[in-house]
């Protein structure tokens, strides 16, 4: 199921006001976020111990737009029980690092931001004993218990404060949107056109004697010069832009098919969903120092890697995938903008990353899956699969490819 909606509801809207507000919260004074699920808070918390590793001392703040944000047409996906709603509008972000004190980047974008919210279907209950997390303290528990008060802190939650939740949030750089940066080239190639005009009449006017030309008209050549120069710049980084937002567009084709295949024996398959789940094992891989401490990876990231301080998903291919009764391996490519640190500073680079993921498709799609808190298919126990492999009630080894997709190279 896929559809486009052109106004969202207002609760999503106040939902998705809400979360940006308690992403800066979270950016401040490091409050957590109530309304992001437990596997967006991991991803979160690692990345944020990922900077602090590096010496990194990171901050992002979201702000509206002065002029009005534009919004963005939301998409939602749905299975038996959830429905995901995506929505946007554009923001102003402004990161800045520094490293033992010293800024050593600053800067302002905006950004097309995009939360990935998770609601209840209208009619739909589901069964007590599915897993989740409370969102007080993170514990893996059933919708059963957590009602009636968690097992571990005590705090009872009623469906309302459990859903609607955000589980991915995507922030997507317009380049120079106010122009600024266009100006100042302008300012400067003219100029610098004037200035090598001027050279050139002087060097004229020294050496030969022969200055001809009058003053007046030697600079408005080099103003000519200049912004000729900058129509050609303008057109090339317009050239270059396209040839970035169609990083992938080749591979299409490749990803389609693979959507139809896996849609055979698995109904409920949803390209968002599956790229969100991409994005969060490159998360692990990048942002964590071993991520086969994690059930979900069984590789790590390359020693070559320079640091990725924050990716920002354009794009994503299949290159092969290998459908084998029900399991299913994808070799994938994830086109992303990052913030790189390398040699002490912060680069902004376009990056492309390969991943491989399997699955045993055993049953179809689950969008409220969450890893930090399964069911154990032996004894319904609840516990978090992403620390351990095996049932903490039971002992029976919990496979966790049978539910979700499993990182198993990354390059
Ligand atoms: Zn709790
Ligand atoms: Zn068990």
């Amino acid at each position: 199921m896929f559809n486009m909606e052109f106004d969202a509801k207002p609760v999503l809207k106040k939902s998705y006001k809400t979360f940006i507000s308690q992403l800066n919260a979270w950016d401040r004074d490091g409050t957590t976020p109530m309304l992001a699920s437990e596997d967006m808070r991991f991803a979160l918390e690692l990345q944020r111990q990922h900077w602090k590793n590096l010496g990194l001392d990171v901050h992002q703040q979201i702000k509206n737009i002065k002029s009005g944000s534009k919004e963005i047409p939301s998409v939602n996906y749905s299975d038996r029980i959830f429905i995901n709603h995506i929505v946007g509008t554009s923001k102003m972000r402004t990161t800045k690092i520094s490293r033992q004190g010293q800024e050593i980047y600053d800067q302002t974008d905006e950004v097309g931001t995009n939360v990935v919210i998770q609601q209840l279907k209208e009619d739909t209950q589901p069964s007590p004993d599915m897993a989740l997390s409370c969102p007080h303290c993170g514990a893996p528990t059933t919708l059963a218990q957590i009602e009636s008060g968690c097992p571990f802190c005590g705090t009872g939650f009623i469906m309302d404060e459990l859903y609607p939740k955000v589980t991915n949030a995507f922030f997507e750089v317009h380049p120079d949107a106010d122009g600024k940066g266009s100006r100042r080239s302008l300012i400067l190639l003219m100029g610098s056109g004037v200035l090598l005009m001027l050279i050139y009449y002087l060097i004229n006017y020294l050496w030969f004697s022969t200055a001809n030309d009058s003053l007046i008209g030697v600079i408005i050549a080099g103003l000519i010069i200049g912004f000729m120069v900058w129509v050609l710049t303008r057109f090339l980084g317009t050239l270059a832009r396209m040839g970035k937002d169609m990083r992938g567009a080749g591979k299409v084709g490749k990803s389609l098919r693979f959507r139809n295949k896996i849609r055979a024996i698995d109904p409920e398959f949803s390209s968002e969903h599956f790229r969100d789940r991409a994005m969060n094992l490159f998360r692990i891989a990048a942002f964590s120092e071993d991520a086969t401490r994690y059930t979900s990876c069984s590789c790590q990231r390359p020693a070559s890697w320079d640091p990725v301080i924050d990716a920002t998903l354009q794009n994503f291919g299949v290159n092969r995938y290998s459908i084998k009764g029900n399991d299913c391996t994808v070799d994938l490519t994830l086109y992303m903008d990052c913030l790189i640190y390398r040699k002490g500073k912060i680069k902004s680079r376009a990056q492309n990353y390969d991943l491989v993921l399997h699955k045993k498709i055993t049953q179809p799609t689950d969008l409220g899956f969450s890893i930090k808190a399964v069911s154990c298919p032996s004894c319904s126990g609840s516990f978090d699969a992403e620390q351990v492999r095996y049932c903490p009630h039971c002992g029976n080894e919990y496979d966790l490819s049978k539910y979700d997709w499993v990182l198993t190279d990354i390059r």
